[in-house]
Formats: structure tokens, C-alpha cells, sequence
């Protein structure tokens, strides 16, 4: 694809003026971000634009296609297709109408998509990884190569929370810290595996869509709740079978018999102690150190966040159960003549309710969404007022998708929208090395709308002038809406 904002400079050279950084390339030879090359002294996107096409699961037309396959210069079909900013370059400085303002007919209407790849200096990525296993303290910074690319935040439930790369990380240290920030992310954002250090905590490889790696072991499954929660699932199925019941979390530990649960299924006492702090009856916080052991906590052995038993109401042989929140560490116990705890082979009749906690947690994964502030410049590649895209995208006028993937759109100011990336066609991310991420990015709205918020008329072209060999064909997704589909919520300005 030829680009008019090539211009010509001395020995062969050409100047690519997608981005700040405004390389000069020989014949032959690529940018500094691999996007653009020097194609027979024309610049060119190296990577095919991506369209997508409806599939028959959608209601859309066949398309005559396995996967993918390379476009072979037919015209565009209206129905069914969609100009993804997969490979559609960049305009810079942003009052250039953005690469590609395309109008299309859907049902009647006259619609228009305005399609860019976004320069985000402000975006990062947000990880959820299901385990229960410390990575490390909150705030505690996460490296990448030594460099600090973001920290760990809040936890979830069942999960752990990174919050990876931002304009600090970005621009705001070494220029090696920028560098590696802008990697990682990328990586990330384009569904590969990274190496995470977390400062007084583990070491973890994360990858979008698959299960964490925890200092080095596969996590498999995500505990089914709190330790509390895990007693108010099962309690019914442990009842007759034991006579108590510690369910060992990090946040949370469960305790059956002084629980409520325990209490209207009519368990007795057992003169159990736990250690930590009692929040309310079964409920214990802090019975140990969070760490990579039982329930999230530092332990190997169970007993030890037990203290001894109370003789008043403890009796030698009063069973108990010991389990994590995955039920991936369980231990069966009967108290001696000294109502001393010793560990005795589980009885059948238990192994079901423990195997039934495993068989009730979900997959463990890594979640990568993307975030970026599409409130900034590149409004203006849309439109000479931008502040009238963001209104149109807050009143749903306007809607936005990230290589056609649908994006949640922050409330509040500018227009700050996050994206899971394996909803995205692969490799859909690039970067500039000023540094910073290269996301795809597509407004579509109706051509009454567009010309009110004063679009870049003059810019549009029809879907069905569009042809050329440099396109990929790819399937929606089928579990992604379709961009143009009537339903998507807009409304006329008039
Ligand atoms: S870094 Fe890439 S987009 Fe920026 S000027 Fe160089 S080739 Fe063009």
C-alpha cells in the first residue's frame, strides 16, 4: 500500500512520516518498528490489512474460505465484510483524516467506519491470573530483564492482578525500562508467553488465554472460593462422614463446626483452635503467611496452623478433614488418646466430597486486556472537533472496536477502553520505538452522525471501491458481535 506521506529523500532513501520517530529507509529495508518498509521506493505497510467476514454462524453470507486466506483483489462485498485497522496504518500528525473513512450500506442505512492504528504513549495492560498462590505483596513492583515494567494490585477473587506498563513505565525512567515496558506489552498484548519477576514474591509466565506458570508449575485450577465460601458449597456433602472441617485459605480459613453452615446442620463442638484472627464464627483470617503452599498460605503441614485441642470437648478419634480450596491438598486425621491430630489414610466416603471440590474449579488462566486512551489526538484523524467523537462514542452514537473486537469504553472523561486481546486476529499489535503500542482502532457510526460531528467528508471512500493485494481475509469470531450489526447501540444526532 502506497502511502502519500512518503517523501522522497536523497540516495534511495524514503522517509516514513507514520510516527514521530519519521525514519529514513533504504530500498529493501524496514523502519524501526517493522511496520513500514521501502518496497521499490514506495513506502508500504508490511503486514496485509486485515478484513473480516461474516460467517454463516452469524447470519452472514458463506464465505468461500477455510481460516484464511489472501485477497485476490475481487471487489468488496458490502454484506458481510468489515475493515479492521489490522495493518492499516497510521497518519501523523493526527489532523490527517486517519487511513481508511470507509462507507458501507447496512440495512438500509448508510454507515461509515473510520479505521486507524492508534500510537498509544498512554496504555498498559491489566492481568488476571487465577491462582491463589502469593505472587507478592500489592504494590510490589513486577520486572521484566530486571527493568520495572508494573505492580502487582488489588486481588481478586481467585485471582491475582498485575497492572503492566503505563505511561510511567513508558516514558517516565531509563530508557531501557521504557524499551522493556514497550516489549513486554506487546508481547502481552499479542497472545505470547512472558517471564514476570514480582519483587519479594515469585517468578511467573503469563500468557493470554493460557494457565500461569508459577516458579516454574503449571497452575491448573482456580479454587472454587474462599475457605468460607468452600464450607457454605460442601458442607452438606461432608456431613456424617467427618466430624469437623478446616478448609485452609490464605484470606479466609473455613472452619465447619463453628461456621454457620456447620451450626444448622447441627455438628457439634470439637474443641478445635486455629490460629490467627477470628473474624466471625468459622471464619478465621491470617492463620499463616500467604505464600505458594496449602489454600495460598506458606504452609506444607496443615497442623500447623492448628493450636491443641480443647479437652473439655475434644474426645480421642473425632475425625478430621483437612483441605485446600482447589482440593489439591487434602489430609485425613483422627485425634489420638492425647487428642493429638495423626494423619490416617482418607476414608472412602470422603473422597468423593474432596474430588468434588477439584471437579468445581474452573481452568486456571491469564487474562491480558489491553487499555489505551483513544481520547487523545487521533480523535482528529475522525474529526476536526474532537470533542464531539467522544460525546458520540459516550452516547453510544458511535461504536467502537479494536481490530473488530468489542471494547468496554470507561464512563467518566476521554475515551479510555480496554480489550481482551485473544478476542483480537493474532499479532494485531504493533509499537514505534518513541516508545510506545500501536493498537488497531475502528469508529463506526451512521454518515448522518459521522457528518455531525464533523467528519473528514471528503475523506470517505466506498467499501466497494476497495481492492488491492495486499489484504487477509479472516472469519469473525464467532463469539465477537458484528461490527455493523444493526443491534449495536446507536441512535440518530438529528
Ligand atoms: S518507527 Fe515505524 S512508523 Fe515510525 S517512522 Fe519509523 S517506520 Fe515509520
Amino acid at each position: 500500500m502506497a502511502l502519500d506521506e512518503a517523501s522522497p529523500v536523497a540516495d534511495d532513501k524514503i522517509r516514513c512520516d507514520a510516527c514521530p520517530v519519521m525514519c529514513f529507509i533504504k530500498p529493501g529495508a524496514v523502519g524501526a518498528c517493522d511496520r513500514y518498509g521501502n518496497v521499490e521506493g514506495e513506502l508500504v505497510r508490511m503486514e496485509p490489512h486485515v478484513v473480516l467476514e461474516r460467517t454463516l454462524e452469524h447470519g452472514g453470507e458463506v464465505v468461500p474460505f477455510a481460516g484464511s486466506r489472501e485477497w485476490e483483489g475481487e471487489i468488496v462485498h458490502q454484506q458481510g465484510t468489515f475493515i479492521t485497522a489490522i495493518g492499516a496504518g497510521t497518519t501523523y500528525p493526527d489532523y490527517k483524516p486517519a487511513p481508511f473513512i470507509v462507507s458501507s450500506e447496512v440495512d438500509g442505512v448508510d454507515m461509515v467506519t473510520v479505521v486507524t492504528e492508534g500510537i498509544f504513549s498512554y496504555c498498559g495492560v491489566k492481568v488476571k491470573i487465577d491462582t491463589d498462590r502469593f505472587l507478592g505483596p500489592e504494590q510490589a513492583t513486577v520486572r521484566v530483564e530486571g527493568e520495572a515494567i508494573g505492580h502487582v494490585t488489588t486481588g481478586e477473587y481467585g485471582s491475582q492482578m498485575l497492572s503492566l506498563g503505563g505511561v510511567h513505565h513508558l516514558t517516565g525512567g531509563s530508557k531501557k525500562e521504557g524499551r522493556v515496558t514497550c516489549d513486554a506489552l506487546l508481547q502481552l498484548s499479542n497472545g505470547k508467553a512472558v517471564e514476570l519477576t514480582i519483587d519479594e514474591g515469585e517468578t511467573v509466565i503469563v500468557q493470554a488465554g493460557k494457565p500461569p506458570i508459577v516458579n516454574g508449575i503449571q497452575e491448573s485450577r482456580m479454587r472454587v472460593g474462599c475457605g468460607s465460601a468452600t464450607i457454605g458449597i460442601f458442607a452438606k456433602q461432608w456431613h456424617g462422614k467427618v466430624d469437623e472441617v478446616v478448609v485452609v485459605d490464605d484470606h479466609i480459613t473455613g472452619v465447619l463446626s463453628e461456621h454457620q453452615a456447620g451450626k444448622l446442620l447441627g455438628m457439634a463442638g470439637t474443641g478445635i483452635k486455629l490460629k490467627g484472627r477470628r473474624s466471625t464464627p468459622g471464619r478465621y483470617f491470617q492463620v499463616a503467611q500467604p505464600g505458594t503452599g496449602w489454600g495460598g498460605t506458606n504452609i506444607s503441614d496443615p497442623l500447623t496452623i492448628l493450636g491443641p485441642f480443647d479437652p473439655k470437648v475434644a474426645y480421642p478419634g473425632l475425625r478430621l478433614l483437612m483441605v485446600s480450596t482447589t482440593g489439591e491438598h487434602a489430609a485425613y486425621y483422627e485425634l489420638d488418646e492425647n487428642l493429638v491430630p495423626v494423619e490416617t489414610q482418607m476414608p472412602q466416603p470422603l473422597v468423593e466430597p474432596v474430588e468434588r471440590i477439584a471437579e468445581n474449579c474452573e481452568p486456571a488462566l491469564s487474562t491480558v486486556l489491553f487499555i489505551g486512551g483513544a481520547g487523545g489526538s487521533l480523535r482528529a484523524g475522525v474529526t476536526e472537533n474532537p470533542v464531539r467523537l467522544t460525546r458520540s462514542v459516550k452516547d453510544a452514537l458511535t461504536y467502537v472496536t479494536c481490530g473488530g473486537a468489542p471494547v468496554y469504553i470507561w464512563p467518566g472523561g476521554g475515551i479510555t477502553f480496554m480489550v481482551d486481546v485473544t478476542r483480537l486476529p493474532e499479532n494485531a499489535f504493533g509499537y514505534v520505538p518513541t516508545p510506545a503500542l500501536v493498537a488497531p482502532l475502528e469508529f463506526t457510526m451512521s454518515r448522518t452522525d459521522y457528518e455531525a460531528l464533523g467528519g473528514h467528508m471528503d475523506a470517505i471512500q466506498p467499501l466497494a471501491s476497495l481492492k488491492g493485494g495486499s489484504q487477509l481475509r479472516l472469519p469473525q469470531r464467532p463469539d465477537n458481535p458484528w461490527p455493523l450489526a444493526p443491534e449495536q447501540p446507536r441512535r440518530s444526532l438529528g
